[in-house]
């Protein structure tokens, strides 16, 4: 066994009580756990500051360490509102120290004149400094502790763990551990590797991270724990994506026949360079002998579909069926009402099947597919049953696919002995980094060019105050007999308070609007499917000149002739959204605009989001700045909850460098000996299982 698999109990100073609440608080149970339970942050113990040049500005929120001899302390409240206070002073200044706590075993510990050591967080409260259950030691004692030359580590804690261990008792766990496990710990990457990559030993790493002797050693052992993360996650993706290129011949699509070229010669424009050079690399793949996986990326209205149908028309004219999949009813209606017209006396025969298909409807449409008499099916969530059979599935385009499960996706690929070509598409752009990580064994076509006469969207941000110039702008508009989407935030389909949000602003724009001409609908969620589609027909034939609606028409929602898009708390949305909502208007020749309502009060972050916005219509501009803004966890959104990746100290939005090497360095070792089988890269198997169960779907069959 592993010494480093030992229960964490048996450190001592844990025991029983403490290693159940480590487990209970930060999942640590083991030793190794412990280990892997890496500082978030060091503060500089060496530094000592003078009260008087503390403020808020230069402290925000991090801990720091004072000295200052106590002049005296007091008791505040009663009972459980009992309160604490010492007061301590400087040559510069004084400060509180606080107690709320623990008062009985913390009073007799100080003496009055004495010179103390303090580590805390300061706060700041009408200019009066104060440090809430800092950790407090004579000064002597302080100075003359090793841990306290150098830089020291915070560990993320929890309330209830912070009050039984303290930064301190931390510490000395970690401490402890690294005392008696350090020689115990064996490196799995072996020399040649490490010499390769500049890596330190893994012993090294580990103990440096707890304890670091100075800045560089730290970098170092930082470099070395990143590495190995990402190392581990690449070793996985590409061991897949290697599986897959030999696991499965993919189907044949030699022919460019009738259906091809009758559609190809009647489009009505021309396509754009990137799209012709995406449909390139789809016919190369389609040609190849092994499946495809391809992600095709690109800006809202950067013509998406047409590269979809062509491909689709392709497999068609190779003798399979097509399928494709979209994210919400509206858009999967919408998605074949444009095709119906766009393949319109070519002789292809386009089905559509959502949850709302009539019952006897279905039943022929499922005859029909299994018989092969339908060539393209599109559809929703309904198209993945089990009920839903092919007779001969050669391609599937699964659109805006970060709305998608990897579960759901994982299933339209059952639906074949053979696999499918598989393209999925997304207009959220992924920025590099991630998409290396997250889909690192997907090809990827990139249309990074709009349709020619797009006019770029303007964009701007008004208080909620400035409601009455927004009024009369859209009344501008209107008479000039533009459309209006009015959005407003639906985080969750269940919060009843957006509903209100929503029905009170579809009451305030009918009755701000008393013109009788102007015709206003709603669509949001909690609607019937048919009165979902009663509404949005009458806001595409132009019977209503305003939409009010939540983000359900966040995605895909085609009508050029609406040019105003009006986001209301556009502060509760987060960048991608807001992207994508913009990208709903821009799509016809006329000048096109997006207004962000907000709150007076914006947290920093949601400025920050609001003013890009304003800034650019680049998205995928917008997503590097979304990763720096939110971090990696969050920016596929709940969604994607099974592929969110749980990194515990690589970031993707700061180590681009470190995620190119590791893939590189997995797809030479890969090259080298594919199942790891050499005596040298055995131990690396453990690298790699444990960044396994990262995602417990293999999507590799479906990405
Ligand atoms: P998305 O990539 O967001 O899915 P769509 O496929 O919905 O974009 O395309 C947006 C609009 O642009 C559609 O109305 C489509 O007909 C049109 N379009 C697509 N390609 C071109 C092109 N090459 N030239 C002109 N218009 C195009
Ligand atoms: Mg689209």
């Amino acid at each position: 066994m592993n010494p480093l698999d030992n229960d964490i109990k048996f450190i001592s100073g844990v025991g029983e009580v403490r290693a159940k609440l480590l487990a209970k608080e930060i999942g640590v149970r083991t030793v190794g756990d412990m280990l892997y339970h890496f500082p978030f942050r060091y503060v500089d113990r060496t530094k000592i500051y003078n009260i008087g040049e503390l403020n808020e500005a230069n402290t925000s929120g991090g801990y720091i360490q004072i000295r200052g001899r106590v002049t005296g302390k007091n008791y505040f409240g009663e009972g459980r509102n009992q309160r604490f206070v010492i007061y301590i002073a400087d040559q510069t200044g004084k400060a509180e120290l606080i107690w709320f706590r623990g008062i009985k075993w913390i009073e007799n510990k100080f003496e009055l004149g004495r010179e103390y050591l303090v580590f805390g967080r300061p706060s700041f409260y009408r200019s009066e400094l104060s440090f809430v259950h800092p950790e407090v030691e004579p000064i002597e004692a302080a100075l003359s502790r090793k841990e306290n030359c150098g830089l020291q580590g915070i560990y993320s804690t929890t309330e209830r763990l912070s009050t039984a261990l303290g930064t301190k008792g931390m510490y000395n766990i970690i401490g402890k551990i690294l005392d008696n496990y350090a020689d115990r710990i064996t490196d799995y990457m072996p020399q040649y590797m490490r010499q390769r990559y500049g890596l330190v030993t893994l012993r090294e790493a580990l103990e440096t991270i707890h304890r670091p002797t100075n800045p560089m050693a730290l970098k170092q052992a930082q470099f070395r724990l990143k590495f190995d993360e990402l190392f581990g996650l690449q070793l996985n993706i590409q061991a897949r994506r290697a599986a897959r290129t030999t696991a499965h011949a993919g189907f044949h699509f030699g022919r460019v026949g009738k259906f091809f070229n009758d559609f190809y010669s009647r489009l009505p424009f021309p396509l754009t360079g990137a799209q012709k050079q995406a449909i390139k690399d789809i016919r190369a793949d389609t040609v190849s002998g092994c499946q495809m996986n391809r992600l095709l990326q690109g800006d809202v209205g950067s013509g998406k579909t047409v590269v979809a149908l062509i491909s689709m028309i392709l497999a068609v004219d190779n003798g399979f069926q097509a399928c494709m999949m979209a994210p919400t009813e509206i858009l999967a209606r919408q998605h074949y009402a444009t095709i119906v017209k766009m393949v319109d006396g070519i002789g292809l025969r386009v089905a559509v099947l959502t949850g709302t298909t009539k019952t006897k409807e279905r039943r022929e449409t499922l005859a029909a597919l299994a018989a092969g008499e339908i060539d393209i099916l599109i559809g929703t969530h309904a198209l993945i049953e089990d009920r839903v059979q092919f007779a001969s599935l050669g391609f599937v385009v699964i659109d805006e696919q970060h709305r998608f499960g990897v579960e759901q996706r994982a299933k339209l690929w059952t639906k074949n002995d053979n696999p499918p070509h598989i393209l999925v598409m997304t207009a959220t752009p992924i920025p590099r980094t991630l998409a290396m990580t997250l889909y690192g064994d997907l090809d990827v076509s990139t249309i990074n060019e709009l349709p020619p006469g797009r006019k770029p969207i303007k964009t701007v941000h008004y208080y909620e105050s400035a409601r009455l110039r927004l009024f009369g702008f859209m009344r501008e508009q209107i008479a000039q007999g533009r459309q209006i989407y009015i959005v407003y935030p639906l985080i969750k389909e269940s919060e009843k308070a957006d509903y209100a949000n929503l029905e009170q602003g579809f009451e305030t724009i009918v009755r701000d609007f008393p013109l009788p001409q102007y015709r206003v609908t709603a669509c949001h969620g909690k609607m019937k499917p048919e009165d979902k589609e009663e509404s949005m027909r009458q806001f595409k034939s132009g019977e209503a000149d305003i939409l009010v609606a939540t983000s359900v028409i966040e995605v895909g929602v085609d009508i050029p002739n609406a040019t105003v898009m009006v986001i209301e708390s556009a502060e509760r949305f987060g960048l991608a959204q807001l992207h994508q909502l913009r990208g709903r208007v821009g799509r016809g020749s006329s000048q096109s605009y997006c207004v962000l309502i907000s709150d007076e009060k914006l947290s920093k972050e949601s400025r920050a989001r609001l003013e890009a916005m304003c800034q650019t219509n680049n998205g995928f501009q917008l997503a590097e700045l979304d990763l720096q803004l939110r971090g990696a966890g969050d920016v596929n959104g709940t969604q994607q909850s099974g592929e969110i990746i749980d990194l515990k100290i690589a970031n993707l939005a700061e180590d681009n460098q470190i995620v190119q090497l590791a893939q590189q360095a997995a797809v030479a070792l890969l090259t080298a000996d594919p199942t790891l089988s050499e005596p040298q890269h055995q131990p690396l198997r453990q690298l790699k299982a444990r960044y396994a169960k990262q995602e417990e779907v293999d999507f590799s069959v479906v990405l």
